[in-house]
């Protein structure tokens, strides 16, 4: 009298985890690092992105930050 589980509802209905309006990117956005200008697809959610990468961005913020020489008592 062993009759096998429904392996039904066990996971539930399959559900496509990638959001469906991917492709709709409002226009896209590009990077705004001076000689990268590189687009990419800003994250949804959160801060708009103005750089492609963490990298340009860090790129970008000290090259509008200059870092000032801190051994300047020499
Ligand atoms: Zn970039």
């Amino acid at each position: 009298m062993s009759e096998p589980a429904p392996s039904e509802g066990r996971f539930g209905p399959v559900v496509a985890t990638a959001p469906t309006n991917v492709a709709t990117l409002p226009s896209g956005a590009i990077c705004a690092r001076e000689g990268c200008g590189k687009p990419f697809e800003p994250r949804r959610g959160g801060k708009p992105q103005k750089y492609c990468s963490a990298r340009c961005r860090s790129l970008a913020w000290e090259a509008l930050h200059p870092r000032i020489t801190l051994d300047r008592a020499r």
